[in-house]
């Protein structure tokens, strides 16, 4: 393929070649294994050591509040799974939005099938938690509030620091799915009250398979994969070292550099927001307009089919997504869409485009004017926007 604009940065990223350089001895010179006793192997203990605090620090944590897992993943269905069964004497119920990933979502509903029951509060329409209904939900047998810090399809940026106020009132366990703003936008488990934090490493331009899961101290939530006594017998496993150090010098460098990208990125984010919402008719923009990712933008175009948009996209050598990655392929429309009140026959037709600091201004207008002829052909092909138009000149 001749060009390549990879706006997809929520799906996955690119592994910084400074990340990769650090996780290649690790797979050759260094491969002890960091739980064993000889020397050799004090190589592996002292990298993972080092990536822990590299991380903690993204976040104001200490190090050993910090526990490395297969990804983002895992580290949702630890979080719920665990609070439920250690909290359980206290009580059954979890609060939870109806915008969360699928790594949440699912879970809550695997809950469900297991006597706990869920509340999943709404959001307005900009996709922002309702804090009177997320208040207003707190029983005396609530155990755990998990709310994600910011939307993977819409973007938008959760009140943290109101919620973790809340679920410190009422002595709530507050987990946040971090996945999409750790590292990217500022993040204080303390000044938030957060006890417990999701994240990953391909999402901040580390390796995929690793994660980190963050963990209060005074939290009492036992270990999910049960095996060997590794993490402080939290989390068995033998370390993967290579992800463990790629995971650490990603957080380390993507926090670095936050301020700079975010600046350069909600420019570019800015400019393409508007260009589509100026040039391409019956457009909406989802998502909060200034209270979002800096990197992320999402439309719904009327009369338009995600898929065949996403089609052609590709063929012009566009990456961008509809939806979410796990629920392109079915036919429903997303979740958050339906959640933030749009009508299914618009959920349908949305574009997520998703920045990197890498993206440039030429890559930008080049996609809206692909976008721009892209739409009006599929439009002119669509009978329902035949029928819009003519119904519009009669009036
Ligand atoms: C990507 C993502 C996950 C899943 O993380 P993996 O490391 O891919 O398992 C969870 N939550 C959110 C918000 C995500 O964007």
């Amino acid at each position: 393929m001749s060009k390549l604009i990879y706006l997809d940065n929520a799906a996955t990223t690119q592994v910084y070649p400074e990340v990769l350089d650090e996780m290649l001895p690790y797979f050759t010179e260094h491969y002890g294994n960091p739980a064993a006793i000889y020397s050799f192997a004090g190589e592996s203990e002292q990298a993972v050591a080092k990536a822990r605090k590299q991380v903690a620090d993204v976040i104001g944590a200490k190090t050993d509040e910090i526990y490395f897992t297969g990804g983002g993943s895992e580290s949702d269905n630890w979080a719920l799974k665990a609070t439920a069964e250690a909290y359980a004497p206290k009580g059954k119920h979890i609060i939870t939005t109806a915008i969360e990933h699928h790594a949440i979502l699912h879970t809550a509903q695997w809950l469900e099938q297991h006597g706990y029951e869920i509340t999943y509060v709404g959001v307005d329409e900009n996709g922002t938690v309702k804090l009177d209904e997320l208040e207003a939900a707190i029983r005396p047998d609530t155990i755990l509030i998990s709310v994600m810090a910011a939307n993977n399809e819409i973007g938008t940026i959760q009140p943290l620091k109101e919620i973790g106020a809340i679920a410190r009132k009422h002595d709530v366990l507050f987990h946040t799915d971090a996945v999409q703003a750790f590292a990217h936008v500022p993040i204080n488990v303390d000044e938030m009250n957060i006890d417990m934090l999701s994240a990953s490493g391909h999402k901040i331009n580390g390796p995929k398979g690793i994660g980190v899961m963050y963990i209060r101290k005074g939290v009492k939530i036992r270990s999910f994969i049960h095996g060997g006594a590794q993490e402080r017998h939290r989390r068995a496993g033998t370390h993967n070292v290579p992800g463990i150090v790629g995971i650490g010098k990603a957080a380390e460098i993507s926090s670095a550099n936050m301020a700079k990208n975010n600046e350069y990125e909600t420019k570019l984010r800015d400019h393409l927001i508007e260009r589509v919402l100026n040039e391409i008719p019956y457009t909406r923009l989802n998502g909060h307009r200034t209270n979002r990712l800096p990197n992320n933008a999402n439309f719904c175009f009327r009369f338009i089919e995600g898929e065949s948009m996403l089609i052609l996209l590709d063929q012009a050598g566009i990456c961008g997504s509809s939806g979410s990655a796990c629920t392109s392929g079915s036919l429903d429309p997303s979740h958050v869409l339906l959640a933030i009140g749009l009508p299914h026959e618009i959920a349908h037709g949305s574009l997520r485009l998703t920045l990197s600091e890498k993206t440039t201004l030429e890559d930008i207008d080049y996609t809206v004017d692909t976008l721009k002829a892209i739409i009006e052909r599929l439009r002119s092909m669509s009978p329902l926007y035949e029928d819009f138009v003519r119904k519009n000149k009669e009036e």
